[in-house]
């Protein structure tokens, strides 16, 4: 009789079922709340040139529970994204960041930075997300033309057609578009010369061990070669080390983001941190993108 059984058993795995519905039912409900209260808060991580120049931040969510303690966003992420969450959230995010933006575009050290911001694709996909981005700059001020939206490949997966016309209205605009986590996604390669692209991020997953891992290092020399003949800016992010940066930037790497220049930082501290990091005045990276 299925009561008696032991450990092991259907009965167990359901149990088991039914305590991670509740702990996700649970989280989800006080994602939610969070949202209301807005215990949210963006940290800054620098992205550096080959001078160690700061040429920009990118922004990362954090999510301080007073029940949960520090949740990260790799947990919480997917979770708003299954349950739509992440819409009212993506744009809380967009127009955090894009006020950062605005406020350091009107200090002279720091009128030169851009602001990459993550965009999932379900936020990317929405109808008004054009919209959205161009009211969301209109309210805060901030130059269009140094905001940069981090997509990943589980963007392009929906109707190419649909998502260059999306990518080239935002354009339009000025706003500019890095691949994340490049070469980890499914799509093929053909759509990077449909799209209106500027950056390939390098995935940290190939940074992590490119010293010793000749494929890692063999696909980090790839990617940096592919975008550059595209025409792209290519950045490693997961750049830990000093050694690490040197054979990126031996391999022809110029933009660089990591632990090894920093952590993500509060606003606060990335000013800070700023004194001791020359920003640049103005970049190619954030020069206005000519007409057209
Ligand atoms: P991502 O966009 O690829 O961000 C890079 C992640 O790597 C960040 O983790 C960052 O803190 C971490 N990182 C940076 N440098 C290093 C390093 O040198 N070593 C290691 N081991 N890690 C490093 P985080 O902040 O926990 O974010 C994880 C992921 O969650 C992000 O990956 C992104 O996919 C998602 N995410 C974070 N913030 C947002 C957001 O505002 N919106 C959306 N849609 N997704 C976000
Ligand atoms: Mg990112
Ligand atoms: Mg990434
Ligand atoms: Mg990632």
């Amino acid at each position: 009789q299925a009561k008696n059984t032991g450990p092991g058993s259907i009965l167990f795995y359901e149990a088991q079922m039914q305590a991670q519905v509740t702990t996700r039912a649970r989280l989800q409900h006080d994602l939610r709340e969070a949202l209301q209260q807005e215990s949210f808060c963006l940290h800054y991580q620098p992205q550096i040139n080959a001078a160690g120049q700061v040429v920009g931040v990118e922004a990362l969510v954090r999510w301080i529970s007073k029940k949960h303690g520090f949740i990260s966003p790799a947990e919480f992420i997917p979770l708003a994204e299954k349950t739509g969450l992440i819409l009212p959230l993506g744009r809380w995010i967009l127009h955090t960041a894009c006020t950062q933006l605005a406020q350091w575009a009107r200090q002279p050290q720091r009128q030169g930075l851009s602001m990459a911001v993550n965009v999932s694709a379900g936020q990317f996909q929405q109808s008004n997300f054009v919209e959205q981005v161009r009211e969301v700059l209109q309210e805060t001020g901030a130059p269009a033309h140094q905001l940069k939206l981090e997509l990943t490949e589980s963007a392009m997966v929906e109707d190419m057609d649909a998502v260059v016309a999306r990518m080239q209205a935002l354009r339009q605009l000025g706003v500019r578009f890095s691949i994340d986590d490049f070469g980890t996604g499914f799509s093929s390669l053909a759509y990077l010369k449909r799209l209106p692209l500027d950056q390939l991020k390098i995935d940290q997953g190939f940074v992590r061990d490119c010293l010793e891992d000749h494929n890692d290092a063999s696909i980090a020399q790839t990617v940096i070669a592919l975008g550059h003949s595209l025409g792209l800016e290519v950045i490693a992010e997961g750049v830990e080390t000093a050694a690490h940066q040197a054979a990126l930037q031996s391999w022809g790497c110029r933009f660089f983001q990591g632990y090894g220049i920093s952590k993500p930082l509060p606003a606060q501290a990335l000013e800070a941190f700023l004194t001791t990091h020359a920003a640049v005045a103005a970049s190619a990276t954030t020069a206005p993108l000519p007409p057209g």
